[in-house]
């Protein structure tokens, strides 16, 4: 299938993806190995330059979870997919995508911190989840840049990392391998639908025909509009979160260090990522002096070290957020061949194996997955 960066006239296809995110590539590959012969992906500007780029990588469903719910058990199922993911893509492409899996470090600084990981220790021992409980002396033997002023420590090795950005890479050289069509450049701002079913989308370059649309367009999706009558609403919106990138040769750290406010991530290369922000101010991606100050200060507060090293980057991206801070993914129920795969908000990369596993089986084998009930797009409108 040729592979044109825009269309010049109208184009068919069984499926358009729209978002070239971590989303809507894993999504479109999945999709293309499953057999479905002709899927386009639809990208505004260029692939996996927004959120999906920004991101840290952390693959960490354990370190912040305090109970085994339906999100718990989706996030840790996709984590798990990750190790056969990451073989899979150094088959088809060659690239590696740095799966780290030393493990996660998460620290506590007062008491209340320490009861906290106390009880996270707990359920999640009961739940017989691989967790280690560590005192400062043996968390410093593990990691001896660590504050002095750690009180106690959990090791989750389970919970581990990826390089988003070689991520992004592999799945789109994975996806041109597979004659997925690229519409780069190509804004979609209309969907099309009659008698309750998808007919195609309207795009800044022309029309698109197709009876099977996902929405993986990240924080945007609300940009689409739609004929009569209108789409339920799903409301997305965008939470900023700013990162800085720092440079320890040789390496500071061979954990991801985390803390109730902040984040240390090693890559290989030597960069140290700290993280992040969580802001709601709109659709505005400025790196501000407030958001590297506190990303900054509770770096400091891991590694009181880190002041010897070198900021080399900053950067910021705009996590799709819903309101109950869960996915939004499976089928619409107002307008058939309709797909939702948006809002995952601090977990898309994460979640990325197994949104594209569930959608996959949802438009190639026509079935609603039951571990998607939890995540359905029309949760909005029955509260409403
Ligand atoms: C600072 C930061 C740190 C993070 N850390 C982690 C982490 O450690 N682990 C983790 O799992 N997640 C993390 N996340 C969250 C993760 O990055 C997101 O959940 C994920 O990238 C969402 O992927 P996406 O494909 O839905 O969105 P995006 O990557 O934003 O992709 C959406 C794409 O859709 C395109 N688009 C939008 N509208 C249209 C349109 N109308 N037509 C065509 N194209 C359109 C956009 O241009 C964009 O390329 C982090 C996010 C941030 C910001």
């Amino acid at each position: 299938m040729p592979n044109p960066a825009s269309p010049s006239s109208n184009v068919t296809t069984d499926v358009v993806i729209i978002g070239g995110g971590v989303i809507g590539l894993e999504i479109a590959r999945t999709l293309a190995q499953r057999g479905v012969k002709d899927v386009t992906v639809i990208e505004r500007g260029r692939l996996g330059q927004e959120a999906s780029y920004a991101a840290a990588g952390l693959l960490a469903p354990q370190a912040e979870a305090d109970r085994a719910d339906d999100f718990f058990r989706l996030a840790c199922r996709s984590r798990d997919l990750y190790p056969d993911l990451a073989k899979s893509l150094l088959e088809e492409t060659g690239i590696d995508i740095e799966l780290d899996r030393t493990g996660t470090l998460y620290l506590a600084f007062a008491d209340d911190e320490l009861d906290e990981i106390e009880r996270r220790y707990e359920w999640q021992t009961n739940a017989g989840l691989s967790v280690e409980k560590l005192t400062l002396a043996d968390a410093r033997a593990l990691e001896p840049w660590i504050s002095e002023a750690v009180h106690g420590a959990l090791l989750f090795p389970q919970d581990i990392q990826v390089e988003n950005r070689r991520l992004l890479k592999a799945l789109i050289a994975a996806n041109e391998r597979l004659g997925v069509r690229f519409l780069t450049d190509t804004t979609v701002e209309f969907l099309n639908h009659e008698h309750g079913r998808v007919t195609g989308v309207a795009t800044s370059r022309g029309l698109v025909s197709t009876r099977n649309v996902v929405l993986a367009c990240g924080a945007w999706c609300n940009f689409i509009k739609t004929s009569e009558p209108q789409l339920q609403s799903v409301p997305i919106e965008p939470v900023r979160g700013q990162m800085v990138c720092l440079r320890a040769e040789p390496p500071l750290t061979r954990h991801v260090l985390y803390s109730p406010r902040g984040y240390l991530v090693p890559r290989r290369d030597g960069r140290l990522l700290a993280g992040s922000t969580t802001e709601h101010v709109g659709f505005e991606k400025q790196v501000t002096t407030a958001g590297v100050h506190s990303i900054l200060s509770h770096a400091l507060e891991i590694a009181p070290r880190i002041t010897e090293l070198p900021i080399v980057d900053t950067w910021s991206g705009l996590r799709p957020h819903a309101p109950d801070d869960l996915p939004v993914i499976g089928r619409s129920h107002d307008i058939e061949g309709l797909v939702y795969a948006t809002g995952h908000y601090r977990n898309g990369i994460l979640l990325a194996p197994i949104t594209a596993d569930l959608i996959a089986e949802a438009i190639a084998g026509n079935v609603q997955p039951d571990l998607l009930a939890p995540f359905a797009p029309d949760r909005f409108s029955l509260v409403a």
